[in-house]
């Protein structure tokens, strides 16, 4: 048993933080919690405890949406809409990753910044490549974080140089499953269904990817509703549907297996109906849909009618990786929206945001993002003293940190109960 005496901070649920001054978090060998106490219980009063002192103890974060080939665009090309800025600037640069030289560089990198900001785990779109898409893997696994990786699947209105066929994605999609149900480091890190999003999937694709999640039990991750000319787009791709939504689900794309649609920002409707019946998760990009100019995702409306959402940094769209700045954007936006509504939306609250980036992006790994019993221990040890120069309390540091902090602060960074190195940056 591993047990970790510091100012223990989470979100069992979203209306308020847990505080803990000086608690206990005691992890079991295999990285699982046994158990978080305000005091040591009797039967560890022998064991050795590891003191952090006046630290602050929090969960790490779960980025559920973001691009790995992108990242060397990171601040670039904010001067477009979505779909030029896919042809302009997206699709070149993707089209890099068939040498995997230049995939090694950059997504070394990739993996190094995740680590640095304590994001232990996160669902990532690759490209096309396989072999790229595997070194991308391997990173991970070298770096002991968690993460679901996918092969894009592209096939129409693409770049020849960004172009793979249906039969060439489910065989690579197949044999990454393969590799990393042997070398994914215990499940930690694995692959993901992921079509690119309608307009770049041919009907025969979208249905060998639906059939594919389906019979090797994977979950699935795409775009859904961020900007109105995609939408328009869809809608003439695919004339016999009734939403971008239905598109997805009828070539088994939309919760027949878990699945994480990013953006949402226009979806309503018939497209809100289906994604509630069918449990499917609006990943919220806020970074993202503010630098390309596609809109404001009405996440307080999605809550209310009990779909889940989860926090994307979808760089390179976004502009940050650090999940604290996806936080403080998420309760921005919503603030707008609040305002623009006359208040009858409200706006998130911190410890609903920090939920959001925790526990309920944690709920697609299993039970991960929280610091409750039976959890897996992916935790961040985080030194404020700098902010913490007068009399603050523990809410109004935790408020500060996640305001004004960043991953200078982050001391030690644990995923599923073990303590991470740094890993290669070159
Ligand atoms: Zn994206």
């Amino acid at each position: 048993m591993n047990i970790y005496r510091a100012n223990i901070i989470y979100t069992p649920s979203p209306d308020a933080f847990r505080i803990l001054p000086g608690g206990y978090v005691c992890v079991r060998e295999d990285g699982i919690i046994a158990g978080v106490y305000e005091q040591l219980p009797e039967q560890y009063r022998t064991a050795e405890v590891t003191d952090y002192g006046d630290r602050l103890l929090i969960p790490a974060f779960n980025d559920m949406h973001l691009h790995a080939p992108q990242y060397r665009n990171l601040g670039l090309a904010m001067d477009l809409e979505l779909l030029p800025w896919l042809n302009t600037y997206t699709f070149p640069e993707e089209s890099k990753f068939k040498d995997t030289a230049y995939a090694e560089r950059i997504y070394h990198r990739f993996v190094h910044e995740l680590w640095m900001q304590g994001t232990m785990r996160s669902c990532v779109f690759a490209t096309v490549h396989p072999e790229a898409t595997r070194m991308l893997a391997d990173f991970f696994v070298q770096a002991g974080l968690g993460a679901k990786v996918g092969i894009v699947g592209m096939n129409r209105n693409c770049p020849d140089t960004l172009r793979n066929t249906a039969e060439e994605v489910v065989r690579d999609t197949r044999a990454l499953k393969q590799y990393l149900d042997v070398h994914g480091n215990n499940g930690l890190v694995g692959t993901i269904v992921t079509p690119r999003f309608i307009p770049s999937c041919t009907e025969d694709m979208s249905a060998a990817l639906g059939r594919l999640a389906e019979e090797l039990q994977l979950p699935v991750q795409s775009h859904l509703s961020e900007n109105r000319s995609e939408i328009d787009w869809v809608q003439s791709l695919e004339p016999d549907t009734a939403c971008y939504g239905e598109a997805y689900y009828k070539y088994g794309l939309f919760g027949q297996r878990p699945t994480l649609m990013a953006h949402c920002c226009y979806t309503d409707g018939e497209e809100l109906r289906l994604m509630k019946r069918q449990g499917v998760y609006v990943v919220h990009c806020p970074t993202s849909n503010s630098n390309i100019a596609s809109g404001m995702a009405p996440v307080r409306m999605f809550l209310q009618h009990g779909i889940p959402v989860v926090l994307g940094s979808d760089i390179s769209g976004g502009h940050y990786v650090s999940m604290l700045r996806i936080i403080q954007y998420a309760v921005q936006t919503s603030k707008l929206i609040y305002a623009q509504t006359q208040g009858k939306m409200p706006f998130l609250s911190l410890s609903e945001a920090f939920y959001l980036a925790t526990k309920a992006g944690g709920g697609f790994f299993g039970k991960v993002g929280s610091f409750e019993e039976g959890y897996e221990f992916d935790a961040l040890l985080v030194d404020d003293s700098y902010l913490n120069y007068d009399n603050y309390t523990l809410e109004q540091r935790i408020q500060r940190y996640i305001y004004i902090g960043d991953d200078r602060d982050i001391r030690v960074r644990f995923c599923r109960g073990k303590e991470l190195t740094e890993p290669p940056m070159d």
